[in-house]
Order: C-alpha cells, then sequence, then structure tokens
C-alpha cells in the first residue's frame, strides 16, 4: 500500500506546491452555514453547484475514507496588465474545458493513485478551500479567500484540490483559522467596491463582482455599475489590496506564454462585437461560466467596462455595437457607458439612437443624455 509519504513525493514530483491530507468526515460546519444562510446560496444549486451535497464526502464516494488537498500556486507567471485589469487571475489560465495545463496534473495524481489501487474523485461541489484547512494548509482571509501557510510566500494565489480517496492516512493538523494580522483592519472590506464583504470572514456573495458578473440577472442595477469598475469576469480587489499578497505580488515573474498568447482576444473590443463562433472558439474555452446563450452578458460587461474606462477611444465601439445588438440589455448598458464617457461624440452617438428608441432602452438614452449634459 502507498504510504503518505509515497503520496507526498509524487505530487511534488508532478509540479503540486503543497499537500496535505484530512479525514473524510462531514463539513458540519460548512453544512450549518449553507442552510443558514440559503437566501445568499440558494443559486448555487440553479447553477448546478449542489454545495449542500459537497458537505458530506460520502455522497460523492461511500466509501471515502481520506481526502487528500493538492495546492497549485497559479501565479507563479505574470499575467498581462490588460488581462488583469478586466479578469480575476484565477481565471486567466483555466484549463477546465481544455484540459491542457492542471488538468494533466492531476489526472496524473490521480492515475499514480489508480495504479496503487486507490480509488479518488474530484468533486467540484466539495468545499476545497475548507477541506485545504482541515488538511492544515493555511487558513482564511477576512475577504474569505484561502491562504497558503507553506508555499507562494503565505498568499492567496492558489488553488486546494480536494481529491476523495478510498483509503485512510493519518490527517494532518487543521488549520481552520482566519489568519489576518490585527494591524490590516479589514483593508479588503474598505476595498470592496460592492460591499460584498462583511467582515470577520463573511461575503454576501450576490453582491461579488465575481457573482455578477458571470451570474447577475438582466441588467446590472444603476448602483452597481460604476463599483463594478472595469471587471468583466471576476475580481480580485479585495486580494490586490491585501497585505499578506504583497510579498508574491512584488516578486519578479516571467510572463505566462498561454496567457500572453490569448490576451488579444480578450480585448474589450473583441468582446464587444464578437459573435457566436467567435466566442465558441476564443472565449469559452477558457472562461466558459456564461453559455453563449449569455453573450448579452459578455456584452453587457464589456459595454460597462469601456464606460468606466471613461476612454474616449471607446465611443466608436460603443456607437456601432448600439446598431449592432437587438438585446435590450446591451443596448441599455452601451448607452450608460456612452453617458459615463459623456463627450460630445457619445452624446451625438445618444441623440441620434433616442430617436428610434423606447421602453427601457430609451429610458436609459435620457439618463445617460442627462448625465452627459451635466459635464459637458
Ligand atoms: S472579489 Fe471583488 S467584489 Fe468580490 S468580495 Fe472581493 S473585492 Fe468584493
Ligand atoms: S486585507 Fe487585511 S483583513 Fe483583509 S484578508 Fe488581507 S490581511 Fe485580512
Amino acid at each position: 500500500m502507498l504510504t503518505k509519504e509515497d503520496i507526498i513525493t509524487e505530487a511534488k514530483r508532478l509540479g503540486f506546491a503543497d499537500i496535505g491530507f484530512t479525514d473524510a468526515d462531514p463539513f458540519a460546519s460548512q453544512k450549518e452555514y449553507l442552510l443558514a444562510h440559503q437566501e445568499e446560496y440558494g443559486w448555487t444549486e440553479a447553477a448546478g453547484f449542489s454545495l449542500l451535497a459537497g458537505t458530506d464526502p460520502k455522497n460523492i464516494l461511500p466509501n471515502a475514507k481520506s481526502i487528500i488537498v493538492l495546492l497549485e500556486s497559479y501565479f507563479e507567471e505574470a499575467f498581462p496588465l490588460k488581462m488583469e485589469r478586466h479578469f480575476g487571475r484565477c481565471y486567466h489560465n483555466d484549463d477546465r474545458v481544455t484540459k491542457d495545463g492542471l488538468a494533466l496534473k492531476v489526472k496524473a495524481f490521480r492515475q499514480f493513485l489508480k495504479t496503487n489501487n486507490i480509488d479518488s474523485k474530484v468533486p467540484p461541489h466539495m468545499p476545497h478551500r475548507l477541506s485545504a484547512a482541515r488538511a492544515g494548509l493555511g487558513t482564511f482571509g477576512n475577504n474569505c479567500v484561502f491562504y497558503a501557510r507553506r508555499v507562494a510566500r503565505a498568499s492567496s494565489f492558489v488553488f486546494p484540490i480536494a481529491i476523495l480517496v478510498d483509503t485512510e492516512y493519518p490527517p494532518d493538523e487543521p488549520t481552520i483559522a482566519i489568519g489576518c494580522p490585527e494591524w490590516c483592519r479589514n483593508a479588503c472590506v474598505a476595498a470592496c467596491p460592492t460591499r460584498a464583504l462583511k467582515g470577520g470572514g463573511k461575503i454576501d456573495p450576490r453582491r461579488c463582482i465575481s457573482y455578477l458578473t458571470y451570474y447577475g440577472e438582466g441588467l446590472t442595477p444603476r448602483e452597481l455599475r460604476e463599483p463594478m469598475g472595469l471587471y468583466v469576469y471576476g475580481c480580485d480587489r479585495c486580494q490586490n489590496v491585501c497585505p499578506r499578497n504583497t510579498p508574491w505580488m512584488a516578486g519578479d515573474k516571467p510572463q505566462n506564454p498561454r496567457v500572453l498568447a490569448k490576451a488579444a482576444n480578450f480585448d474589450l473590443s473583441c468582446l464587444l462585437h464578437m459573435d457566436r463562433p467567435y466566442f465558441e472558439k476564443k472565449i469559452w474555452p477558457h472562461m466558459f461560466y456564461m453559455s453563449v446563450d449569455d453573450l448579452w452578458r459578455w456584452k453587457m460587461n464589456a459595454a460597462r467596462a469601456m464606460g468606466n474606462s471613461l476612454n474616449p477611444a471607446y465611443v466608436t465601439d460603443l456607437v456601432l455595437a448600439f446598431k449592432e445588438n437587438s438585446d435590450e440589455r446591451v443596448k441599455s448598458m452601451i448607452a450608460w457607458a456612452l453617458g459615463r464617457i459623456g463627450n460630445k461624440e457619445a452624446m451625438a452617438g445618444l441623440e441620434q439612437f433616442s430617436q428610434g428608441s423606447n421602453g427601457i432602452v430609451k429610458e436609459e438614452i435620457e439618463q445617460a443624455l442627462k448625465s452627459s449634459a451635466a459635464k459637458l
């Protein structure tokens, strides 16, 4: 039988940053929390993540005996600034669809277990971060993010991958705690633009920009549009301001060639004008939380980010996209973005569109014209 040391050696050989072990007991505190916050987390069931079922490992692997948690350090190489501006870093090199990066390492690790007669499962809906803390790999921040203990200079730029196995291994000492220094005074909570963070390691996920960018329903409410800033998919603000991340962020890193190669495809103008084949070929395989039916949301997010950039160079794009699109959520956001940029060209575009518009689009145009006029 494989020993714990054999497994640790193989994980390190495959390039995982760290590894820990915990038992396969239910995550009772997580279940209790989810049940008490159904209003905030109910959407996860509709989105296909049965978080409640994931709180009992035996629902997933009936003879589960242990959980092996691998840590992947995903920010070893630098990402292009033009990607960091608009997309959460953890998605830049996401290979959950293409399966040509991290997935290959996980597959090799599981194959190693299988060759040694250990059955395993990697359930997406199990609490991976809590598993990591239970396996002694790190602590939480008040921003609800997991921080490594021994690797990546104790930063949050790590993915915990919890693997259920049918073999029992001695568990490591848990480190379930908030590990923030007292002097920080909740920089993350203060910096969260949409007030999703509530302090004490609590969050309202429905107010988080990550949720809002890919699951938010309908036209983004007006009061959230400016706070959501330049983010199009995900958000890193509470990690960027965190002093626990300063040591890792300060280090020089080589460019990530995979992300650099695809960065041009994620240009805001390309996103605003993309058609179905472009989305399916160049975007969805890398950022897949929104299906082709949600193309409108990508465009709405791109238009909002353009507006918040206050960059007059985007006016031409926005005017063209207003004509290209029939979706009223996209058109409404384009009107808002033109009003936010608010120069003469933007105003001319809005006046031109006002004639043939009605309903919510007309209302947004009128609002945008008012805000533009106030600026001129
Ligand atoms: S990811 Fe962004 S929106 Fe979400 S909690 Fe952090 S700062 Fe707030
Ligand atoms: S910003 Fe401060 S309070 Fe927030 S996670 Fe970082 S150290 Fe903790």
